[in-house]
């Protein structure tokens, strides 16, 4: 197939690739290479780069552009984005046969060489833009306003390379002779990573052989699989979602190269890179890998020197240390020349690299009031760290910070470089694990369709530490004699089963019913340890602490306590629970199984933030707290861990887990504990009920749901009663219920469609900007009747999603609207939405703008649209319906009666197709307003069409 065809055959996979994330990045490279190989000209450039148009619009033009220069240029188009885009995204398309090399002679002028050298001057200059504009300016090619031009913040720095280069050939030959000189100069100033060998002393390389082989030792297995299995991080690592917003707004998917990558950078003056995730979500396991390709030599090779750290660890250092101190004591010791190779640091701070994972487990919260920048200097430990977060210390040594997103308050976000967001596993993550998982396809197989049996057992699986326990936990999951597993404490209850097996003398490590009873004393002791540590904010356990509980070497080797895995010279051994959530687990056992303990403490657990700590941490752990350095960011840690700790307490006491805690506990104690989790629940839920404003005249009533709304949800999904559910919802009084930027995935889906399902009177539900997914959706469907409105914008959901949602819609009497913009939305979605359409003669607004909609999705949507006499608002904005989309909708638009909004901006439509809309609107006589800007029509051409009907907007 000739390349043209190619472009032609695939233009819709290529626009999705180049549009998909919603990043300019991978258009611009993609015109850079085009640039430099002489494929488009300036005015092709101009033309294809239009300020104000959409992304979508502008890869178009592209494809047009190029298309129409015949097929040498199409084949470098091809090998443009063969070069630019991931590995992942290039799947299922085809790039033609390798295109000839490029070669050109070399440019006689400065301007040429911009543009010749373009790809690898943005590189260059990314870094140093302050640099360039600088010297620009001070040698006059430059103003003051071409500088704010350039620097403008809306844009990424490799943006501002490309207005950089854009301005200065507009200037002239002086100016980029300038530019290129000052390159010249910075290149061979400036220590090159590169070369960095060549001025190395041999200790220091043989330092940076010895942190190399630490660090790899250290990060090449998982701890989680320490004495359960063989795996190396190699076998199971799975890529997880990691996602950028940048400053304007726009979300981008990343890979881990990405993370410290300029991809979203908000802050160029900041070194620091956060990567935030829910408990669970694989930040530890992000950064081990991180370490693990280092230390191989396989990513970050511009990074010389990388020095791990644990904040959970950190906090169990009480003497004051240097910078140096910090380094050698905490991570590795060189064996010679300390000086020297201290000072290779303090000299190189762009070739080395700090990680601090679990900032959000650091016990102080983070505070920037002392400044401190002197490395020989012994500080403790929270001024060493604070100040190398801020950069008040070794500015410019890059530094990657992990941490629930809660706990990152506003002092620190100011200091952040950027900040990366990990959502877990996707769908096809999932299924990547569980095959890494078992090497016997058969036994992945049985899993993988056990958890499509089970949807909910599916949407946990999203979060890595649900998946890891599902997979593990597989033949109890599918032998299940108690039922399916559906919430998470059932989860974990199979965990703790599971471990308890692998010790049992029983034959074929069977356990019995009674297993829990048998074990209560462990449980029991591990409980306390867990809840003492939680209310102290305290991870990690030394042997000292063990005793004191009692906890024997025969609990510790039940395997839910291990080793540190430290770097550190420590003399004793020191003990961290699997996970934090098994923490959290045990905590939550300890409170509902010791008969002992104190009234009060579940109503401490269910109270609102901050105020629950005060009572537990006094009573726990009392030499692990200092009172001295609490802060509000870490407290926010405490009550995170805490409102997990009552979820699964919520989990332990429902009825389903009766007959297991019966001899475990009294049933009067149990039933006591259980009436107090439901008056808690009761009440955090009317708490918020009281906060939901009164309605503006004309206004629906709404409530904008506050983070702990969606625990409490959690909470009475896990106590699986649906009375609890019904009398909680029957308060609930509002037309509208707001879920915007919660970080609902699909367990949250899950838990919210149990609860809502019961709500009294029809609702809208809007869910913008969190990450649903099909899963999701699916999970929503059983509250899918009481919604009249459901708003989905931004969640990454697929046609796959759709079809489910409508098939229920279609039975739901009350369900009138859906916004669907930005999505990952084809074709193969309309036919779902005409029969809707058809079907339902009450639906009321469909929007599915920035989606990938061609001419052929509506001519099968037109089949539905035609038949229906309700639809008042379409939106189809950023789609690529063309003319002869438009075309077909106005024909069947042209008997509705119904119809008063209708948006097709940024659509491809030409004149034939805005002139059909043109008579559509003349002759209705409900549609108010049809927006056509942002299409193919020359400005007299708009003119022309908004003097024949003011309803046309341009
Ligand atoms: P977090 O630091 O966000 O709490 P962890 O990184 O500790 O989460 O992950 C918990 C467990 O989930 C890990 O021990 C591992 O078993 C599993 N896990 C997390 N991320 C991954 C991944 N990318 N690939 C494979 N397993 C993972």
């Amino acid at each position: 197939m000739s390349t043209h065809q190619l472009i032609l055959k695939q233009r819709k996979e290529l626009l999705a690739v180049l549009c998909g994330g919603g990043s300019a990045e991978p258009l611009d490279c993609v015109l850079d290479l085009l640039l430099a190989w002489e494929v488009l000209i300036w005015e092709d450039y101009l033309s294809i780069q239009v300020a104000e148009k959409a992304l979508s619009y502008k890869v178009r033009q592209l494809l047009d552009v190029v298309y129409d220069k015949g097929e040498d240029a199409c084949s470098l188009l091809l090998a443009a984005m063969n070069q630019v885009l991931p590995e992942e995204q290039k799947a299922g398309l085809c790039f033609g046969k390798e295109c000839a090399e490029v070669g050109k002679n070399r440019p006689d002028t400065a301007t040429l060489t911009l543009l010749a050298d373009r790809p690898v001057l943005v590189r260059k200059l990314r870094d140093n833009i302050d640099g360039a504009l600088n010297v620009l300016l001070t040698t006059g090619c430059f103003t003051i306003k071409d500088c704010d031009v350039v620097q403008l913040p809306v844009y990424t720095p490799s943006q501002q390379v490309r207005r950089l280069l854009d301005q200065v050939r507009f200037k002239g030959e002086t100016a980029a002779k300038t530019l290129l000189q000052y390159l010249e100069q910075t290149e061979t100033t400036r220590p090159n990573p590169e070369d960095k060998e060549n001025h190395l002393s041999a200790n220091c390389m043989r330092y940076q052989k010895k942190l190399q082989s630490s660090v790899a030792a250290q990060s090449h297995s998982l701890s989680t699989y320490g004495g359960t299995g063989h795996f190396s991080l190699d076998d199971i690592y799975t890529d997880g979602l990691l996602e950028v917003i940048d400053g304007s707004g726009e979300t981008t998917m990343l890979g881990l190269e990405d993370v410290v990558g300029p991809v979203g950078t908000l802050n160029e003056d900041a070194d620091t890179f956060l990567v935030s995730g829910e408990a669970g979500s694989g930040k530890s396991t992000l950064l081990q890998r991180l370490h693990l390709l280092w230390a191989r030599e396989a990513l970050l090779t511009n990074t010389f020197l990388l020095f791990p750290f644990s904040c959970r660890k950190l906090n169990a250092e009480h003497r004051e240390l240097s910078l140096k101190e910090l380094l050698f004591l905490h991570c590795c010791w060189p064996d010679r020349g300390q000086d020297e190779v201290f000072q290779f640091i303090l000299d190189h701070p762009n070739l080395v690299l700090f990680t601090f994972d679990g900032l959000d487990e650091f016990k102080q919260g983070f505070t920037d009031e002392e400044r401190h920048c002197c490395p020989t200097k012994q500080v403790p430990i929270p001024v060493l760290l604070f100040n190398l977060l801020q950069g008040t210390l070794m500015k410019g040594v890059m530094k990657v910070v992990t941490s629930r997103p809660q706990a990152v308050g506003p002092s620190l976000k100011h200091y952040l470089r950027k900040e990366v967001l990990l959502k877990g596993f996707s769908p096809g993550g999932i299924d990547c694990f569980v095959k890494k998982h078992h090497s016997d396809p058969a036994m992945a197989r049985r899993v993988l369709e056990s958890l499509q049996a089970n949807t909910v057992l599916l949407s946990l699986c999203h979060i890595p530490v649900f998946c890891w326990i599902v997979t593990k936990c597989h033949q109890e999951l599918l032998g299940g004699q108690d039922g399916i597993p559906q919430t998470i404490t059932d989860v974990y209850l199979l965990v703790l089963q599971y471990f308890f097996q692998r010790k049992s003398s029983q034959p074929q490590g069977v356990l019995g019913k009674a297993w829990l009873e048998e074990h209560l004393d462990t449980v029991l002791k591990l409980g306390q340890l867990a809840l003492e540590g939680l209310g102290a904010s305290c991870y990690v356990f030394s042997g000292y602490e063990l005793q004191r509980i009692g906890l024997t070497e025969q609990d510790v080797s039940m395997g839910f306590l291990i080793y540190c895995n430290d770097l550190s010279v420590t003399d004793c051994k020191r003990y961290e629970f699997l996970h934090i959530t098994l923490q959290c687990f045990f905590a939550a056992l300890y409170v509902v199984l010791n008969s002992k303990k104190n009234r009060s403490v579940i109503y401490r657990l269910f109270q609102p933030q901050y105020k629950q700590l005060s009572g537990l941490s006094q009573r726990c752990l009392g030499h692990c707290i200092d009172s001295s350095v609490e802060g509000v960011e870490s407290r926010v840690t405490e009550t995170l861990n805490l409102q997990i700790t009552a979820q699964f307490v919520s989990g332990l006491l429902s009825q389903r887990h009766h007959n297991l805690l019966l001899d475990c506990c009294p049933t009067a104690v149990r039933e006591r504990k259980a009436k107090q989790v439901v008056k808690s629940l009761s009440k955090g839920m009317q708490r918020h009920f009281k906060s939901i404003p009164r309605p503006v005249e004309g206004e629906k009533k709404s409530m904008h749901a506050m983070p702990s709304f969606v625990w409490l949800i959690k909470c009475i999904y896990e106590m699986q009663d649906s009375s609890i559910a019904q009398d909680t919802m029957a308060k609930l009084d509002v037309e509208h219920l707001k879920l915007t930027y919660c970080n609902i995935g699909p367990v949250e889906c899950t838990a919210l469609a149990y609860v809502l399902k019961y709500l009294r009177n029809p609702v809208g539900l809007q869910l913008d900007n969190n990450s649903v997914g099909d899963v999701g959706v699916e999970q929503l469907l059983p509250c899918l009747h009481i919604c009249h409105s459901l708003y989905l914008r931004n969640n990454n959901i697929s046609d796959e999603g759709i079809r489910k949602l409508l098939e229920k819609g279609m039975t739901c009497e009350r369900f009138q609207k859906i916004a669907l913009f930005n999505n990952n939305l084809t074709d193969a979605c309309t036919q779902h939405f005409a029969w809707l359409l058809k079907s339902k003669q009450n639906f009321l607004s469909l929007r599915l703008g920035n989606n990938n909609i061609t001419s052929q999705g509506v001519e099968q949507l037109a089949e539905g649209l035609s038949y229906n006499q309700s639809l008042q608002f379409l939106g189809f904005w950023g789609n690529k319906i063309g003319d002869r989309g438009a075309e077909a909708l106005a024909d069947a638009l042209k008997n509705s009666t119904t119809l008063i909004w209708l948006s097709l901006v940024d659509n491809g439509v030409g004149s034939a197709g805005a002139c059909a809309l043109a008579k559509l609107i003349s002759q209705s006589k409900t549609l108010e307003e049809l927006w056509l800007r942002g299409n193919n029509l020359s400005p007299e051409e708009e003119e022309e069409l908004s003097k024949q009907e003011s309803r046309l907007t341009f």
